[in-house]
């Protein structure tokens, strides 16, 4: 098995051609081929995320291949698209507009995770029969999963104004006919655009798909520009520098300290990753963190602060040296995967941490994008006996009901609640003082974040708000640093 990846491995390093590979093996997945087209698939999806086989900025074309019936049905898909859309493009004969739309489901994994691989293969059913039933001038094929390539055709010359709401009616008539038997997951579909230049589809599809790429990040339909390519092949590089900083593991984490604004005691710290450019200089989280959520790496980057966490206290443990608590942030991307849990789980029984030493945040947005991702994950982690905070709290909407379906150890108040003229403090420090209620009574501890100034911490204390983080105490510092720190802070006393 490892002799045939390693040897697709190497041809497509020779052929300085790029693609994601799924593999599956029907021992494995049983005897349907539709069984094995699922798990490459999903395999493909993997390799995507992690650039397990290879990456490069001039991704060309996303292969699935299934070795043992040996045939290439990506590839297939995509060369009968070529082929057939040059030859209408060729009757056509430059008439009325050409335009090349890419388009996939967005967040269709979400589906299949909801309502099964059957549940998702109805989606795309239904989809190939709403785009066979549409009366225009269309070729489409399926190339891969739910990614599809749509050629139109059409007699009158149009404007991007007027392809965007063409797209715009497409994906609302279809989304119209199919949410309901999905309640669980807001449909929509991400649709790039691009005219096609010379009849030229190679470099039309690859357009296509970086519009749609955008499309997906911003919510929004795209049409392809030269700006846009010129962005996409900027973040392209971007990504393919952070994810060889994560591939070395040129990253670390600071501390910074949280403390009992009553006792001046330092209760905890949060690791805080930082990431190294090959010249030495830091790279910070608004920098590398959006990337490796969108291409899912963030996975192996929060296991790798996990291990460099445990390893920091066990060796400290060894050495008889003070510890505190230490919270460490969890991407929502553990939501969508399934073996989160059991990973820490396996790094902290490596290192022998007592569970205590740990906490777990994750950001209060999760909780209202995906409830049964994250549910199982918190009760996942919960069973094994690791504890969770919420980050951000306030940040967005998230309500208190959270706590019916949640237990938290820990709850941290977003910097919000620290701003505003005087009239809306009064409103926010009437919250803080209710959170506070419900934290005693749910033995959950309240911290607030982003504390900057003196007066924040009496406006703080005065709500029973005793516990803070934030650069009136500290900035994030080095390792060494915080225990100086902390051993200043005991001198002091
Ligand atoms: P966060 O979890 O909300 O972490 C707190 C952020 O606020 C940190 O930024 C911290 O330096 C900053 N901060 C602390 N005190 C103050 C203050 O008084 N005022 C202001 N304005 N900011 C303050 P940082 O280190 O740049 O991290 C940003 C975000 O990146 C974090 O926000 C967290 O969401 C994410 N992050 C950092 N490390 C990791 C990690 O290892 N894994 C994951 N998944 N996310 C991480
Ligand atoms: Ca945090
Ligand atoms: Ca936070």
């Amino acid at each position: 098995m490892i002799s045939r990846t390693e040897c697709l491995k190497k041809e497509l390093e020779e052929n300085d051609v790029v693609m994601s590979v799924g593999v599956c093996w029907s021992e494995k997945c049983g005897d349907t081929i539709n069984k094995m087209i699922s798990e490459a698939e999903e395999k493909m999806y993997e390799a995507k995320r992690l650039y397990y086989i290879s990456e490069s900025v001039n991704m060309k074309t996303e292969i699935v291949n299934s070795f043992d019936n040996g045939r290439n049905r990506t590839m297939l898909h995509h060369e009968r698209f070529i082929k057939t859309a040059t030859k209408l493009l060729e009757l056509n004969g430059g008439r009325g507009s050409c335009y090349l739309l890419s388009m996939d489901i967005s967040e269709f994994k979400m589906v299949n995770y909801h309502y099964g691989i059957s549940g998702g293969n109805e989606l795309l059913k239904a989809f190939e029969d709403y785009l066979t039933s549409l009366p225009l001038q269309l070729y489409y094929e399926r190339i891969f999963a739910d990614c599809f390539l749509i050629l139109h055709i059409d007699r009158k010359v149009r404007s991007d104004e007027e392809k965007l709401e063409r797209c715009k009616y497409y994906e609302d008539v279809f989304i119209q006919s199919q949410q309901k038997k999905y309640p669980a997951c807001k449909l929509r579909l991400c649709c790039g655009v691009t005219h096609i230049k010379d009849n030229n589809l190679v470099e039309a599809i690859d357009n296509a798909n970086i519009a749609r790429r955008e499309a997906k990040r911003e919510k929004i339909n795209v049409i392809f520009s030269n700006d846009k390519y010129n962005e996409h092949i900027r973040s392209k590089q971007l990504e393919k520098e952070i994810l060889e900083i994560l591939k070395e593991e040129r990253f670390t984490f600071f501390l910074q300290p949280q403390n009992d604004m009553n006792t001046g005691e330092i209760i905890g710290a949060e690791a805080l990753a930082r990431g190294y450019w090959p010249c030495g200089k830091m790279i910070y989280p608004d920098v590398f963190i959006p990337v490796l959520e969108e291409n899912g790496a963030i996975v192996e980057l929060d296991l790798l602060i996990i291990r460099q966490v445990c390893e920091h206290l066990s060796d400290r443990l060894k050495q008889g040296l003070p510890v505190v608590k230490t919270s460490i942030n969890l991407s929502r991307i553990h939501a969508y995967t399934h073996n989160t849990a059991e990973r820490i789980h396996g790094i902290v029984s490596t290192y022998k941490v007592p569970k205590e030493l740990l906490l777990f945040e994750l950001t209060e947005s999760v909780f209202i994008e995906d409830i049964s991702g994250i549910q199982r994950l918190c009760k996942e982690l919960n069973n094994l006996g690791y504890k969770i905070a919420i980050d951000d709290f306030g940040a967005g909407y998230a309500g208190f009901n959270l706590w019916n379906d949640f237990s938290f150890s820990q709850v941290k108040l977003d910097q919000q609640f620290l701003i505003g003229n005087p009239d809306m403090m009064r409103h926010k420090m009437a919250i803080v003082a209710g959170v506070v209620q419900i934290g005693k009574l749910l033995d959950t501890q309240v911290l607030c974040e982003g504390v900057e100034q003196e007066e924040q911490t009496g406006r703080l204390i005065e709500v029973g708000c005793n516990y803070a983080q934030g650069y009136y105490f500290s900035k994030p510092m080095p390792q060494k640093d915080f225990y100086q720190y902390m051993d200043n802070i005991k001198k002091n006393k």
